[in-house]
């Protein structure tokens, strides 16, 4: 059995960008410059979005959080976003999700410029994701087929079940794993929560990914021997022994099922970090084709 480290990759892949970052800097180049937009004081996106403008201090990259109070109107954030779009300033920008109830998610998603989401939430970069074209492809997912290339999982002809069918994880995932490539040409059987025969579909499976948020569900006895297992749910379970008064856990029962696995991922410390990761990568990547317009 393998740990798939993502802590690990995901340094070696931030140690890469801030290579990259200091020789644009040398040649007098704008570094890459990421927002964040947080509305409201949802404690799991605060850490998310801090930990996010962290790493770009790390990196070299600018940084910029809005941080809106949780009765900013509708309208109000759709013209932050608007002045993001047109800020030369920044090459990508996030909005953090969840956004408070009486805030349309979609009208947001729909007015972000395709250019600079480095989420890749957008209709165009997802639609482009789905056609093989050059896009932003959401972190999650991209940070997943990162983990694949850089421990060289053959996923060629493999059955993978996808548990969950978000449009930031199952579905993305889902697609990208049967496209053309290695990783990818795998066999997809997308499952989700009105799937009847689950644990049968699992235990077929030569690769699972979960992407539920349901801590332990992929039991032992729902996987065969040899399988490779990316769990990407976090879930923070109340525990009053801790300091933070919560741990994290993902979506399978790690203890027992990596004993049957022969690749498995953490959590933490797995497709989490990956995650920040392959968003700086989308910043870079960002900076880099509004060099190459202009
Ligand atoms: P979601 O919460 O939007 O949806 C859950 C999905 O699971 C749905 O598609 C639903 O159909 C499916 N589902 C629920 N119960 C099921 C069942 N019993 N059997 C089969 N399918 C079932 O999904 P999400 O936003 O992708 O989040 C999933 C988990 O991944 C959460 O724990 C979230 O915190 C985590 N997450 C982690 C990262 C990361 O960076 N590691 C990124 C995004 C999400």
């Amino acid at each position: 059995m393998e740990i798939l480290d993502g802590k690990k990759v995901s340094n070696q892949i931030k140690e890469e960008i801030t290579v990259e970052v200091a020789q644009m800097k040398k040649r007098g180049e704008k570094v890459p410059h990421l927002a964040a937009v947080l509305v409201g004081n949802d404690g799991a996106s605060l850490t998310y979005v801090g930990s996010k403008v962290r790493s770009c201090k790390k990196i070299g990259f600018e940084s910029t959080l809005i941080h809106l109070p949780e009765e900013t109107t509708e309208d109000e954030l759709l013209n932050r976003v608007r002045q993001l779009n047109n800020d030369p300033e920044i090459d990508g920008y996030i909005v953090q999700l969840p956004l408070p109830k009486h805030i349309d998610e979609e009208k947001v998603l729909m007015a972000v410029d395709p250019d600079k989401d480095v989420d890749g939430f957008h209709p165009t970069n997802f639609g482009k994701m789905a056609l093989d074209m050059e896009t932003f492809i959401s972190a999650t997912p991209f940070g997943i087929m990162e983990l694949f290339k850089r421990y060289n999982v053959d996923t060629e002809g493999k059955h993978t079940v996808v548990i969950g069918r978000s449009h930031i994880v199952g579905r993305p995932i889902s697609i990208l794993m049967s496209q053309k490539g290695n990783p990818g040409n795998a066999t997809v059987t997308l499952a989700h929560s009105r799937t009847k025969n689950l644990k049968e579909l699992t235990l077929q499976a030569d690769i699972i990914i979960s992407a539920l948020g349901v801590p332990k569900f992929l039991k032992a006895d729902m996987v065969k021997e040899g399988v490779t297992v990316i769990d990407v749910g976090i879930t923070r379970v109340p525990d009053e022994t801790r300091e933070k008064g919560y741990y994290i856990t993902g979506d399978v029962d790690y203890e027992k099922v990596k004993e049957k696995a022969s690749y498995i991922t953490p959590v933490p410390g797995g497709v989490g970090p990956m995650t920040i990761a392959m968003l700086l990568k989308n910043t870079l990547l960002a900076r880099e084709r509004h060099t190459s317009k202009n």
